[in-house]
């Protein structure tokens, strides 16, 4: 009894609770034939979980009940039954939410524990960085000069789109928060021209102030009140990439629909929904052009570390709630 995974109890009614999961002791699993077993060091926990939480049919399959979750992770090789991984090989893993994972060798990606800290390849230079870089540069179409609106600025992905656009040339960068402490750290320590606290006032408002000509990217984590907001603020011609929408993944009802979305005619602005699952192409030049950048400090990163995989669950329902900086994490 010496392998710890979480399970999902039950599925939300609105906001998740620690009641939905399960925390289990169990055997250590053993790998089969062209498997590897792995003790994972660090887990990912990220916003799209809460919909696979949920029964709904959606781009990633719902979890099921009464079974163990997963998602990113990294940890060590402990057994090998293939020539390709060695014991103490580090290991990128899409079985996370548990102690010991038994991975399809196929499915595992070996990382360079020297190259950069473990965590980064769960974060700035793994999912959450390629969809910052994906999204601002591919799917917005971002060019130099460009204003540039992110929501969510504080967060793993919007924090990385925030940095980018001012590395490429933005003529200005405004990101939103929900404290004044990270409102501060985007404007202090990673370069945003302007950043405000979306819980102090309208953000149409606070957007207006902080952009007076207007935007021409606006990076969507939140949605609802965030993306009215920027749909006043574009200016013609304007591109929006819808990455995230998290003020409504609670919500037990379809949201409305942004109720300006009429000046999309005038406007002429485009909005285009993505997955970074789509973008993998990119990969290999998100981490040429990107981990230079993080190595000499130019890109700055910050992550939110848990301790204990039996405190995962909370660390999930606190990411929800906005405690982290930058990526969150779980260290087991
Ligand atoms: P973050 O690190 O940004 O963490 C989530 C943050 O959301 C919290 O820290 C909190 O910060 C903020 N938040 C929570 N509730 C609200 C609310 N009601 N209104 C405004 N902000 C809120 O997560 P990620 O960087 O991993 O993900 C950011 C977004 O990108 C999410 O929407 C996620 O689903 C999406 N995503 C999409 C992908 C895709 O392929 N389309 C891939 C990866 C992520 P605060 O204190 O500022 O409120």
């Amino acid at each position: 009894m010496n392998a710890t995974e979480i399970r999902l109890a039950s599925r939300p009614h609105g906001v998740p609770t620690l009641e939905n999961f399960e925390i289990a002791d169990v055997e250590i699993p053993v790998p089969g034939e062209g498997q590897i077993l792995v003790r994972n060091q660090v887990l990912s926990v990220d916003p799209y979980m809460r919909g696979r939480m949920s029964s709904a049919k959606s781009y990633a399959e719902p979890y099921e009940v009464g079974k163990v979750m997963h998602g990113g992770a990294v940890g060590e090789v402990l057994e090998s039954t293939v020539d390709d991984f060695q014991p103490g090989d580090i290991v990128l893993h899409g079985l996370g939410w548990r102690s010991h994972a038994v991975v399809d060798a196929k499915h595992a990606v070996k990382v360079d524990p020297e190259a950069a800290p473990i965590t980064a390849y769960l974060g700035v230079l793994g999912m959450t960085g390629l969809t910052a870089y994906a999204g601002l540069l591919d799917v917005a179409e971002f060019k130099e000069g460009d204003t540039v609106f992110v929501s969510g600025a504080a967060g793993a992905v919007g924090s990385v789109v925030g940095q980018l656009a001012k590395l490429k040339g933005a003529k200005r960068v405004i990101g939103s928060a929900g404290t004044d402490e990270k409102v501060k750290w985007l404007t202090d320590e990673l370069g945003f021209d302007a950043a405000f606290n979306y819980k102090d006032a309208p953000v149409a408002e606070q957007l207006r102030a902080a952009a007076p000509e207007g935007i021409d990217v606006y990076f969507d984590n939140v949605g609802g009140e965030h993306l009215e907001a920027a749909i006043d603020s574009i200016n013609l011609h304007g591109r929006m990439a819808i990455c995230g929408m998290i003020s409504v993944y609670n919500n037990t009802e379809p949201a409305a629909a942004p109720r300006n979305l009429a000046s999309i005619i005038a406007k002429r602005f485009t909005m285009r929904g993505m997955l970074v699952g789509d973008h993998f192409a990119l990969q290999p030049q998100f981490v040429k052009e990107v981990a230079p950048l993080v190595a000499s400090g130019e890109l700055k990163y910050s992550e939110t570390i848990v301790d204990g995989i039996r405190n995962a669950p909370q660390a999930f329902l606190d990411l929800l709630g906005g405690a982290n900086t930058g990526k969150m994490l779980v260290r087991v």
